[in-house]
């Protein structure tokens, strides 16, 4: 009986079929790795199931055969097997969540496809750029099962029906298309196996002799282990096809023994921002995988981190939920957790030669934020180190690639300054226009520009570095005129009248001991959350308490001289509508305007009056 693909497969196969992908060798990779997770599965099933049906016994490992005269290629794994129904669920549809991206991305035509297949998890289907009909015998390891034969020309359909293998496991055979006979070649397949999957822990046969290294690389003494080997490894277990920005290799013997290979990637996978995604490095026990995502072993601030752990202290048989309880296991993240962070801060520390490639920068590029993440959530030492590697755009900059860190901006601050300033904001350019910055531009004080909006959280917890403050430009009362303005106006009669005028929209209205050329400033006030942190939880659309803005006039600005002369006159009918243009000027400069109708509306009275002013004059 023929059984339609689900309709994103057809997608997907007919783009597999209709490209002249230059890398179509890596199919053999994907089956391989394919028929490897079999085997994994089935050795940690085999620690609580006695009663497995049992393998063929002659196939040791992965075992890849070629008849080139009938153009087919076979791999064949005694692995875990598929019954019917996993049969039609996992070689019919896409069960992961990777697949719309996947195609969106090939459309997009930014990587090609062999990039993209193996960490989409569409493995499988990457058959057919080189067969135009696959077959997968297969028998389920676990008891009672009957064998499945699944078959596809890849063109919409497949069959699914009952085979005749007796042992477990699976043996795929792709027959090739007339322009991929070029695989049916051994010494073709051999240099593929070697290529992609030599650390594959699970020895991989072409034609009756290995193919691979299959040697668990993480257990070999860190020094002898070689930087293009551990390259190679790092893409077979992650599906990346770059070199890592930087890798850890950790051998310890007591108190816990155990063996950690760990990489920071130099792209940031498509998923980092997903939710819902398995998350964490391989875990490994006595050689033996147990998990392919701990994400015990990490937190979810280092979800970025990729590797291998592999403990003789775990057992074999835990659970997910004893992971989480098991004191080896927090153990061993405490300690990969200073590994990370002391590698970053040397990395970070290190100042790249002329031409060299500065590394911590594209490390803090990638995944900057998730380190802002870690600094907010963690506490105590761990929170300190974040703090060291954390990296921010600053007003002297000039631009917004331009990075410096805490220690250097403490290093750079003129005689005076006890203060580290920041401003946070929805983009530089909002935040350069901002008139809070006049009086740090004056003094010649540097200010940190934060416009991601994690970095509201951040300021929240990190709240000094080396003894110093930290401190929002628009927080609270300041006085950063050293000159008293003389002349200015007085506005203990205008401030508590606007005040009442702007019923409720504002917490105070008072004199700003900030400005130096603008009239008027919107601050935060001393507490509650900021005008920019309700921006945020409000475009994220999550309930946000009000922030309590104030409203602070420049005492020397004519405009506010002229206003507190009207209001001390009592011609508090002309002062209005000037007063309450005054605070939709602020609104206007920060971008927090919520009404722009009714500013219009205000606008057109005013012109209105001034025009005919101007005719009586
Ligand atoms: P992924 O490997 O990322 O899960 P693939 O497209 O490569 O995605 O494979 C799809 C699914 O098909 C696998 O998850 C697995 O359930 C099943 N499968 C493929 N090859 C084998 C095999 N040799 N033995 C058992 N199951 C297999
Ligand atoms: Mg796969």
């Amino acid at each position: 009986m023929a059984r339609k693909f689900k309709a994103e497969v057809s997608e997907l196969l007919d783009l597999m079929i209709h490209s002249l992908y230059t890398d179509r060798e890596i199919f053999l990779r994907e089956l391989v790795s394919n028929a490897a997770d079999a085997l994994d599965k089935v050795r940690f099933l085999g620690l609580t199931h006695e009663d497995l049906t049992a393998g063929s016994g002659d196939v040791d490992g992965i075992r890849v055969t070629v008849d080139a005269e009938a153009g087919t290629i076979t791999v064949e794994d005694d692995g875990v097997g598929l019954t019917e129904a996993e049969a039609v669920a996992n070689l019919g549809t896409i069960a992961h969540s990777g697949s719309k991206k996947f195609l969106q991305a090939l459309k997009e035509g930014e990587s090609s496809a062999p990039e993209l297949i193996g960490q989409f998890g569409v493995g499988f289907y990457s058959a057919f750029m080189v067969a135009d009909e696959v077959s997968v015998e297969s028998l389920s390891a676990l008891p009672g099962e009957e064998p499945v034969i699944w078959r596809s020309k890849g063109k919409g359909t497949y069959d699914v029906k009952k085979g005749t293998r007796t042992t477990r496991g699976t043996t795929i055979t792709l027959h090739l298309r007339e322009d991929s006979t070029e695989f049916a070649d051994e010494w073709r397949l051999k240099g593929i196996v070697k290529r992609y999957s030599d650390f594959l822990p699970w020895p991989v046969a072409v034609a009756g002799e290995q193919a691979n290294t299959a040697k668990a690389i993480w257990q070999e003494i860190p020094t002898n282990v070689k930087e293009e080997e551990a390259n190679a490894f790092y893409k077979t277990l992650s599906n990346d096809w770059q070199d890592p920005a930087h890798r850890i290799h950790l051998k310890v013997d007591s108190p816990l023994q155990y063996a950690a290979m760990l990489f920071i990637p130099s792209a940031p996978p498509h998923d980092l921002f997903l939710q819902h995604v398995d998350r964490g490095p391989r875990l490994y026990a006595k050689r033996v995988m147990i998990m392919e995502h701990a994400g015990e072993l990490l937190p979810d601030w280092l979800r970025f981190v990729r590797g291998v752990v592999d403990s003789e202290d775990v057992k074999l048989n835990v659970s997910r939920e004893m992971l989480q309880k098991t004191p080896v296991v927090r153990k061993i993240r405490e300690a990969l957790i200073k590994r990370v962070l002391k590698d970053l801060g040397r990395l970070a520390r290190r100042e790249p030669e002329e031409g060299e490639e500065d590394v911590y920068a594209a490390i803090w590029k990638n995944f900057g934020v998730l380190l802002k993440e870690g600094a907010y959530h963690e506490h105590g030492e761990t929170r300190e180190k974040l703090t060291e590697l954390l990296r921010f755009n600053a007003l002297s900059h000039e631009d917004e690639d331009g990075q410096i860190s805490l220690a250097a901006y403490k290093e750079a601050m003129p005689e005076g300054q006890d203060t580290i300033w920041y401003l946070t904001a929805e983009s530089r350019d909002s935040a350069l226009a901002s008139p809070l910055l006049e009086s740090f531009r004056k003094k010649g004080y540097d200010v940190l520009l934060l416009t991601n909006p994690v970095d509201e959280w951040l300021v929240g917890a990190v709240t000094e570095y080396g003894e110093l403050p930290l401190k929002s430009v628009s927080r609270g009362e300041l006085d950063m005129d050293d000159e008293a303005i003389e002349d200015g106006a007085d506005l203990t009669g205008l401030g508590p009248w606007m005040k009442d005028l702007f019923d409720g929209a504002v917490h105070d209205v008072r004199a700003s001991g900030r400005l130096t050329d603008s009239a008027c400033v919107l601050v935060d006030s001393e507490d509650g959350i900021s005008g920019n942190m309700e921006r945020i939880l409000r475009e994220a659309q999550q309930a946000a308490p009000a922030a309590e803005r104030v409203l602070e006039l420049n005492a020397g600005h004519p405009l506010v001289k002229n206003l507190a002369q009207l209001h001390a006159d009592g011609k508090t009918s002309v002062a209005e509508p000037l007063a309450r243009l005054l605070l939709d000027d602020a609104l206007l400069l920060e971008g927090t305007v919520r009404d722009p109708a009714a500013i219009g509306r205000r606008l057109q009275a005013l012109l209105e009056q001034a025009s005919a002013s101007a005719i009586n004059a």
